[in-house]
């Protein structure tokens, strides 16, 4: 086998399968099974912020020394520049001015080159790769569920899907946190290791413009991210998702259960800037199952805000009062978001996770003031569940040799780049293994 031209199945045409696929196909017959109707994954419902470091999204140093782990991240960024990704400049005298301001109020702001493409634009981004690996001879199969994964004498043989079979030399599966359940059961099957990622729990915030222009605007830093530990239980809290001039949006996340998120699009354009802050809940003993105590808090925020996003005015959070619209009125920051019921998120999360919640937006204000202002809105349940992490060598190979695993869905990454990084690095396994 080795040399030769071998048989790749990749399952899940997002960020991870997608990169993987494009590397694979230089030499090998690559095939995708995508149970959706387009390419893209949930990278393609994105608004396509992109973070050029290795230790955003996931954290790529876990697989090879740093300075390689910079390349990868670097070739990406390339990559997406031939797919017709318009890079911007940052200012960096302006991120160490930043960077430096951000360490006086106690907080660590992580500098990092970014790029926004935009949720108007990244359907063409994707259509470009999708075409691309069309001229590569890259199979993709649309409307295919992998349904079942085949093992024979210690390998993986096929992927099934209904009656069809799809027979290869190597898989890889890429499902991300959509299919990362079906995912779990598959390997679990086949005796592979796993473990609990911890989860983010937090509210999505939104402020008028004005409020973080200077450092979105006057230092080009499109999706600021600050890092903090909290005065009174020392926990992480951060901010992640910033979208400026951008619309708060409710996120689905299975089982009936949804929360909020935000968009921006680069030509549409609102009054209010808003983005997560989260807070990071791990468990240790007796229970580690972090993604069923995530659950619990989306179900209680789901159930007393009537199957809609909880609003609350921060000023209310603050004065143990429940938001009305009324209440919400008398703000100054216009809701993008309507479908929404005004409440109270003191009733349906931990005292936790709101203490955190409210530390964070008073440590923030010493950095962008206004932020912790009465008239801020704050809308939950905005968790971020992480797959279960995947048990893999440092190529995300399995103990299964020839089944390997990349992207959000196998825990091992969390945002656009990291998972196309991760298609990549199993990728780069599958080529060294089969020559
Ligand atoms: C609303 C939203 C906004 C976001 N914004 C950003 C952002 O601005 N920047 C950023 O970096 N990240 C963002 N993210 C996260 C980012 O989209 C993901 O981290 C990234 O897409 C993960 O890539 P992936 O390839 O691992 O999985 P996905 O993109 O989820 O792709 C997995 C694919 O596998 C398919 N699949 C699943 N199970 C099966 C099966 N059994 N058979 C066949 N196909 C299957 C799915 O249909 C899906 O198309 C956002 C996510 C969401 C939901």
């Amino acid at each position: 086998m080795v040399g030769d031209i071998v048989n790749v199945v990749i399952v899940g045409a997002g960020p991870a399968g997608l990169f993987a696929a494009y590397s694979l196909s230089k030499v090998h017959q690559v095939t995708i099974l995508e149970k959706r109707g387009f390419v893209g994954g949930s990278g393609l419902h994105s608004d396509g912020k992109l973070n050029f470091h290795p230790k955003i999204g996931g954290d790529l140093t876990e697989f090879m020394p740093e300075g390689e782990a910079w390349a990868l991240v670097y070739g990406i960024r390339d990559l997406f520049k031939g797919f017709g990704v318009e890079l911007a400049q940052s200012d960096e005298e302006g991120l160490n001015q930043l960077e430096a301001e951000a360490s006086r109020a106690g907080i660590k702001f992580v500098k990092i080159e970014q790029n926004h493409i935009g949720s108007d634009y990244l359907p063409d981004v994707i259509g470009r790769l999708r075409k691309r690996l069309e001229e590569n001879g890259v199979d993709i199969r649309l409307k295919t569920d992998a349904s079942e994964i085949i093992a024979e004498n210690g390998k993986v043989a096929a992927v099934k899907n209904g009656d069809e079979t799809f027979k290869a030399d190597a898989f890889l599966l890429a499902p991300g946190r959509i299919g990362s359940g079906w995912l779990i059961d598959q390997v679990r099957k086949l005796g592979v290791e796993m473990r609990y990622n911890p989860i983010d729990v937090g509210v999505r915030v939104e402020v008028p413009n004005e409020v973080m222009d200077d450092v979105i605007q006057g230092y080009g830093c499109w999706d600021p991210k600050f890092h903090m530990y909290t005065p009174s239980y020392d926990d992480f809290v951060r901010t992640f998702c910033v979208c400026p001039a951008g619309f708060v949006v409710p996120e689905p996340y299975g089982d009936g259960l949804f929360g909020a998120n935000g968009h921006s699009m680069r030509d549409t354009k609102s009054d209010n800037t808003n983005f997560a802050l989260l807070t990071r809940m791990k468990l240790t003993e007796p229970i580690e199952n972090t993604t069923e105590y995530g659950k619990r808090i989306a179900q209680l925020a789901n159930t007393l805000g009537g199957y809609k996003p909880i609003l609350q005015r921060l000023g209310d959070l603050r004065g143990y009062k429940r938001s009305t619209w009324d209440r919400l009125s008398r703000s100054h920051v216009n809701p993008t978001l309507r479908k929404v019921t005004p409440g109270d998120l003191a009733m349906a999360y931990p005292r936790r996770v709101i203490t955190d919640l409210l530390e964070g937006l008073e440590m923030l204000d010493r950095v962008m003031p206004g932020i912790n202002s009465d008239s801020t809105l704050l809308y939950g349940p905005e968790i971020k569940f992480y797959a279960m992490r995947i048990a893999t060598d440092n190529q995300l190979r399995t103990g299964i040799p020839n089944l390997h695993v990349a992207g959000d869905g196998a825990g091992v990454s969390r945002g656009i780049v990291g998972a196309a990084a991760t298609g990549l690095v199993a990728a780069r396994g599958i080529m060294e293994q089969f020559g």
